[in-house]
């Protein structure tokens, strides 16, 4: 299958941050096969007319909950413990698979039209996301978490189910599809099951995704229980031993900036959670300026409250400016490189994020012929500040086209939206119980 992409501008997000006015792109077997002149001998399956819009890289959604779809809207205007406890844990307490598998579907159709190429996701029931992976088109990193509280206490699968989890997904969807382990948190996981899972990971051979370090309370309990602050406490458990994805990290110590460094450890950022939340932030300056690698999120769709990748690159760069004072704060193509090639890596697939020949065809075209993207100052500003995701009119994973001008080709869209919606309504009319509780 060989795509011709015609007279298209585009953002290669390569180490020099080449762009082009206007060029040409071929894709062949799921690879970016190259960008210029066309090869003469070329006979493409398809020819996409190119004029007036961008090609960049697909956004790589580095933590989210996908099928909290069905909690989007019902949990408003909570502190976190109240969040947790009132809403999200109570509502989950009913949760059966099927309402997993649509929950996903329908991120999935979202996060299609929004550019978003590839998520790493941490919920339950991770067969189901798995189907709506391989059925979608989608990349993913699929994590079931797990609590460590007790077998009785986990959600569809205790920790031997999550290793079976691992081995039917692992590479499958044609390579589309990675698993890793991913104990919650260290404020809900016990020091034992955080040394127990790291364990196995690395016997296993599996990175571990986690939350880390979301309030100052959290780090004020941490220090009352175990005399180390959440990132040296998961250290010390052995979590940072292998590769790992600490989602958040808000509220670290130069100590632990310099662990999370020196460990390899990648931070997942959520800008719009943490305003929703009201949960702070920190200087991602600090944290890039001392190696270590930082990707963006959208978090679930229950804090934030949608899965929209282009509103948290403008959105990640607004809240820097504003929380340092500093207008120099996350310049230029940084938010977008944070969203591509940064998570990607972390996700395990470090041929995507940038447009290159030999790079996997993981790409996005923009319409630019709309009143908020004229003019063309700046390509780079235009897409940082002023695109949408509505803006998106192609999506392209291994060269596969999963959506064009509205129309998805791999998901039906309004069965998903009707199934969705009567699954969520289904859950939160459920008598529902406090299965676990969050101490601030
Ligand atoms: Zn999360």
């Amino acid at each position: 299958m060989t795509t011709l992409i015609k007279n298209v501008a585009v953002l290669t997000l390569d180490p020099a941050g080449t762009t082009h006015s206007s060029t040409n792109l071929v894709l062949d077997g799921g690879l970016i096969q190259s960008i210029g002149e066309v090869p003469l001998y070329l006979q493409p399956d398809t020819v996409i007319d190119g004029y007036n819009h961008l090609a960049v890289p697909g956004f790589f959604n580095a933590h989210c909950h996908s099928p909290m779809t069905f909690e989007r809207g019902w949990a408003e205007d909570l502190p976190l413990d109240r969040w947790f406890n009132e809403r999200i844990w109570v509502a989950e307490s009913a949760l059966t698979s099927d309402d997993v598998y649509w929950g996903a579907a329908l991120a999935a159709c979202e996060m299609i039209r929004g550019g978003t190429v590839a998520f790493n996701d941490h919920y339950f029931y991770m067969d189901r996301v798995a189907e709506v992976v391989a059925q979608s088109g989608l990349k993913a990193t699929l994590t079931w978490c797990q609590f460590g509280l007790g077998a009785d206490k986990e959600v569809g699968a205790d920790l031997a189910g999550t290793l079976a989890f691992v081995d039917r997904w692992q590479g499958a969807a044609d390579g589309r599809l990675r698993t890793v382990l991913g104990p919650h948190s260290p404020y809900v996981c016990p020091p034992a099951f955080l040394r127990e899972i790291s364990a196995l990971a690395r016997e296993h051979q599996l990175p571990l995704h986690i939350h880390l370090a979301e309030s100052p309370e959290q780090v004020q309990n941490s220090l009352a229980a175990y005399g180390l602050t959440p990132a040296a406490h998961l250290a010390a458990c052995g979590v940072f031993d292998g590769p790992c994805l600490a989602a958040h990290a808000l509220y670290l110590t130069p100590e632990d900036i310099g662990l999370l460094a020196a460990h390899g450890v990648t931070v997942a950022h959520c800008p719009i959670t943490y305003m929703k939340l009201a949960m702070g932030v920190n200087d991602l300056g600090a944290l890039l300026a001392a190696g270590v690698n930082v990707a963006l999120g959208t978090d679930g769709p229950g804090s934030n409250n949608d899965l929209d990748m282009k509103a948290a690159v403008r959105v990640a760069a607004l809240l820097q400016k504003h929380h340092t004072r500093d207008a120099e704060a996350l310049p230029g193509d940084l938010p977008l490189r944070l969203a591509t090639a940064n998570g990607a890596r972390a996700m395990g697939f470090p041929n995507s994020g940038v447009l290159a020949p030999g790079r996997a065809a993981d790409l996005i075209l923009f319409d630019l012929d709309r009143p908020h993207l004229y003019p063309r100052h700046s390509l780079v500003a235009n897409l940082v500040h002023a695109a949408r995701a509505s803006d998106v009119t192609h999506v392209f994973v291994d060269g596969q086209l999963l959506y064009q001008n509205g129309e998805l080709f791999t998901l039906d869209e309004e069965k998903i939206m009707a199934e969705a919606d009567r699954h969520a309504r289904r859950l939160v009319g459920q008598s529902m119980q406090i299965v676990r509780e969050y101490k601030a």
